[in-house]
């Protein structure tokens, strides 16, 4: 296929940077799929899976490899959806493939009484993506549905059933992301990157019958009028994130829905309700939250000051830690809502809040990049903290 008839990335990411694909397949069938991964990997030429581009920087230069994304949009109830007799088990089996769009699928879910991911909805991106970063919002994470993937395992050449247990969930990661890089996240690059060496083909949930779900976040809490740990309906639930999220520019834009590339990505989402085709907000052409919160040792964590928030976690070598907001320390260090490096930047932080890095019109990835390293090496001279992207970087360092 030649350049002009494949897209740039800046076509199929919201952050809307990236240069020319040399290759690009969208497989409609699980044998296409398939083949296109086992083609590509043949060449030797990198691989890049994609779903919605949501959680990717890449780099203005044309990428000389394949980028595969997968167009089948399959939700499918393995149980019976029936309301459930009092005392019967109310969980049900639900699986999607890996091209269906994220909100899709908690729209349906909601819609069909299905409680577990209500809080999640109005994330960007695809449910096959949602597990390699266990993807997580107000109070939920989708490791606690998933009961398990199905994938093709690059290196053995086979098609695995990976359980629940099996895929070593933690905080924005999991054993999929974790092939992607020798030694965790944006360590050096295994063979397999920019894609994991497990593809996800589809995923299987447990979710359970249930018109209410329990409100496990503050904010969400406060959203909704009642106390953290109270039930509340979960198409109300859906709503009150919807809003919030539209509230911080916390949704992708539905420009990019106009551009030929995006055009039938999404089936049904409801998250256009929260925007406005005349009002574009570059707020939200970002990557989400840029840097992760950090989980730091007691002994760190000791050396902030008093106001910083403080949570419970667990350090990735499973002893105690304590996770501190990387928006609370990037705002302390002096990088306010709306900083830019100068006043023609092309990158900002979104005018909102501190957490997205954002494309103000036109920039390229080294704009992004630039602001991305003045806020770390701020953050890292004002607190002795290094943040660490969530992203995926291709052909781009920090
Ligand atoms: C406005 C905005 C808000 C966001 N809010 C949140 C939030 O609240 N919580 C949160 O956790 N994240 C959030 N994100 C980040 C992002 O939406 C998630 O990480 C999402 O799961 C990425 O999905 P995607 O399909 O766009 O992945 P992509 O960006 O397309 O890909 C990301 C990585 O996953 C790999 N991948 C994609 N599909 C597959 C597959 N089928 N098999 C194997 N690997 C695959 C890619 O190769 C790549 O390495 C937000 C992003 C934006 C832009």
């Amino acid at each position: 296929m030649a350049l002009s008839e494949t897209p740039r990335f800046s076509d199929i990411t919201t952050i809307a940077v990236g240069g020319r694909i040399a290759r690009f397949v969208e497989p409609t069938t699980r044998a296409a799929f398939l083949e296109a991964v086992i083609m590509a990997d043949t060449t030797g030429k990198p691989l890049c899976v994609i779903g919605g581009g949501s959680n990717m920087l890449v780099s203005d230069d044309d990428f000389d490899g394949v980028v595969i994304r997968d167009a089948r949009r399959e939700i499918s109830v393995l149980d019976e959806v029936t309301p459930v007799e009092e005392g019967a088990d109310p969980s049900v089996t639900i699986s999607a493939t890996a091209g269906v769009h994220w909100d899709d699928f908690v729209a349906y879910c909601v819609r069909m009484g299905l409680a577990g991911v209500e809080a999640l909805s109005g994330i960007p991106g695809t449910v096959g993506a949602s597990v390699v970063q266990n993807i997580g919002a107000y109070g939920q994470e989708v490791a606690s549905t998933v009961s398990s993937v199905e994938v093709w395992d690059r290196e053995e050449r086979t098609v695995k059933t990976l359980k629940s247990d099996e895929l070593q969930f933690s905080y924005r990661d999991s054993l999929l992301k974790r092939s992607m890089y020798t030694n965790g996240a944006h360590s050096a690059p295994s063979r397999y990157f920019p894609s994991p060496r497990y593809i996800v083909l589809e995923v299987t949930f447990t979710l359970k019958h249930a018109t209410h779900n329990t409100v496990n976040m503050t904010q969400l809490a406060r959203a909704l009028n009642v106390t953290v740990g109270q039930d509340f309906e979960i198409g109300e639930i859906r709503r009150a994130v919807l809003d919030i999220r539209a509230g911080k520019g916390m949704v992708e834009d539905e420009h990019r829905y106009m551009n030929h590339w995006m055009k039938d990505t999404v089936v049904s989402s409801e998250i256009y309700d929260t925007m406005s085709l005349e009002d574009e907000d570059r707020n939200r052409y970002s990557c989400g939250s840029f840097f992760m919160n950090p989980i730091l040792s007691q002994e760190v964590a000791d050396t902030l000051p008093q106001d910083a928030p403080r949570f419970d976690a667990e350090l990735p070598d499973g002893s105690k830690g304590i996770k501190t907001s990387a928006a609370w320390l990037i705002d302390h260090a002096g990088f306010k809502p709306g900083y830019k490096i100068d006043e023609s930047s092309r990158a900002g932080l979104s005018t909102k809040h501190t957490l997205s890095l954002t494309n103000r019109g036109d920039a390229r990835a080294v704009d992004i990049i630039e602001l991305a390293r003045v806020i770390r090496d701020g953050v890292r001279q004002t607190y002795g903290v290094t943040l660490v992207p969530e992203p995926v970087f291709i052909g781009v360092e920090l």
